[in-house]
């Protein structure tokens, strides 16, 4: 049917725009080319042509964002077809028949049907589709079946370039892994890191993965602090307020960890098709492990963040950090003797392994003229100092500047430079005294002038000596501290390992009394029972 047989001038419609499979692709090839294009811009110019051809009157615009395959999960085509079903519209524009619906016979009658009831017609550049006209519901129903045919096959060969592009390492999904940037993102994005990677930004792959220039700090810190065994609760405490999570919020969680903790992604490998992904018809996936040699791997793909070795052992303690509970009601005896104290009256808090008749151990303050602080179970302290053992490790060990601040190595080389010019002047000072005498001895001096210079030299020259000792004695005291900085981490992460599980309560308070010289612990009578409790580790170094 011609289209002034329609009566198009001046009637109401809607624009409905939707990516094909076909469109994502030819964008995700663009982009790598390094020309990137808006599809539904350019849609929506060739549609407002056809606006302006027939004369007609664009009530809506839908554009839709998912690219999905079922009417259930496109919102947008939802509103449409409603407004389609209501009568509202004379047309609906689309630019090619296949974006209404495609892959399913049931969608498929559903549109055909509201079309045809309503008698709305589909414009597209290169046809006026009007289902009321038998010629034109043949030709739908053979799109819809050239449609269907053609869609299986396009997911087929575009699952495979797919493919072929992870076992190359390039990374084909929509937001790389926490951690890392893509080749494109890096140019645009942190153009100053191009030099960090490659002579020429040309040689920047716009898919492969870069380390991104703080977030791949975090991921390194994660691996490290779960080899020394800290908690996964610590490591979130000290991420918290510290960065902001993958998806943007403040507080990490558990989970986060350790899904980091788990993916191949940081040991440099690109893993594609582990799962399948299988659609529903609501649009929600079930997910399900692919058969065995599916899935495609390259091992080399970007630059890890972990060697091979760290991350096999990071998931072998992964799998055995339960959730912490220490020795639960196993000792019967103080571990924090001499060391925990009320944070009140600062008297030592007594252990009473069956307080009141209850089963669990406590810690009170028997001083009678304080009654200030709460009682509390001592699982909860053993808890909480071990956190602060994790916590106070992590400050010795997380500071990304750590290995210039930890040997102190800034202020030695500061130092040696002093020296060296201290040293220097000396020598000069030297040479003048030396210069001094021979001046007197070829009688140029006078006794008087000669003594008068070499007191001056000879002060110059006592100045300088004591200077040099006491920048010694500076860099003797500094590298005694480095020494034990150097021995205090270790002893930490021992002791946090042993804390986990120990036999021999002496030799834990022993080996606590190392590190820690006092515990306060404050919890006002007037709070709550189950309120939070403080305590205050006060620290040997
Ligand atoms: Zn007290």
């Amino acid at each position: 049917m011609s289209y002034d047989q329609l009566h198009l001038e001046g009637t109401p419609g809607c624009i409905y725009l939707r990516k094909s499979r076909k469109d994502i692709q030819a964008e995700r090839e663009a982009l790598e080319m390094g020309r990137p294009f808006d599809t539904l811009a350019r849609h929506q110019e060739i549609l407002m042509d056809l606006v302006k051809k027939y004369k007609i009157n664009v009530v809506d615009v839908f554009t839709e964002v998912v690219s999905g395959e079922f009417i259930a999960e496109r919102e947008e085509f939802q509103k449409a077809l409603q407004n389609v079903d209501d009568g509202k519209y004379r047309w609906v524009a689309v630019v090619d028949e296949d974006r209404l619906g495609r892959g399913n016979k049931i969608d498929q009658g559903r549109i055909e049907k509201a079309f045809k009831d309503s008698g709305t017609l589909i414009v597209t550049p290169h046809k006026i589709v009007d289902m009321d006209d038998e010629a034109d519901e043949l030709y739908m129903d053979y799109k819809g079946m050239g449609a269907r045919y053609e869609y299986k096959q396009t997911k087929k060969r575009l699952s495979g370039g797919r493919r072929k592009s992870a076992a190359e390492g390039k990374f084909m999904g929509a937001r790389p892994n926490y951690g890392y940037l893509r080749g494109i993102d890096l140019k645009t994005e942190y153009p100053e890191l191009i030099k960090t990677y490659a002579d020429k930004a040309a040689d920047i792959e716009n898919l492969r993965l870069y380390p991104h220039p703080i977030e791949a700090d975090v991921v390194k810190l994660i691996y490290r602090s779960v080899l020394n065994n800290i908690g996964i609760r610590t490591i979130c405490k000290m991420l918290t307020g510290t960065y902001l999570t993958p998806s943007g919020g403040k507080n990490w969680a558990r989970s986060t960890i350790t899904h980091i903790v788990k993916k191949k992604v940081y040991k440099g490998w690109i893993v594609f098709g582990e799962n399948k992904h299988i659609k529903q018809e609501d649009g929600s996936y079930l997910v399900k492990p692919a058969k065995p040699g599916q899935a495609i791997q390259n091992q080399k793909a970007h630059i890890p963040l972990v060697s091979d070795e760290e991350w096999e052992a990071a998931q072998k303690v992964l799998a055995g950090h339960t959730t912490v509970s220490v020795n639960s009601g196993k000792q019967l005896s103080n571990v924090f003797a001499g060391m925990l104290r009320c944070g009140f009256c600062g008297l030592t808090m007594t252990y009473q392994p069956r307080y009141k008749g209850t089963r669990a151990p406590r810690y009170t303050c028997t001083n009678p003229h304080c009654k200030e602080n709460r009682s509390i179970v001592s699982e909860k302290i053993e808890q909480s100092v071990l956190e602060n053992l994790e916590l106070k490790y992590l400050s010795l060990n997380s500071d990304p500047n750590k290995e210039k601040k930890s040997t102190g190595k800034g202020s030695i080389d500061l130092f040696d430079n002093k020296l060296t010019s201290i040293k220097d002047e000396l020598a000069v000072v030297e040479s003048q005294l030396n210069e001094q005498f021979d001046l007197l001895e070829r009688k140029v001096y006078t006794i008087e002038l000669f003594m008068q210079r070499q007191n001056a030299t000879m002060e110059r020259k006592a100045a300088l000596e004591q200077e040099l000792q006491s920048i010694q004695g500076a860099v003797e005291s500094r590298k005694e501290k480095d020494r034990l900085n150097h021995q205090f981490a270790p002893l930490l992460a021992s002791i946090i390992q042993k804390f986990r599980s120990y036999d021999s309560v002496e030799d834990m308070n022993l080996l606590l009394k190392t590190v820690i010289d006092e515990i306060h612990y404050i919890k006002p009578r007037s709070a709550q029972l189950h309120a939070d409790f403080t305590i205050d580790v006060v620290w040997k170094q």
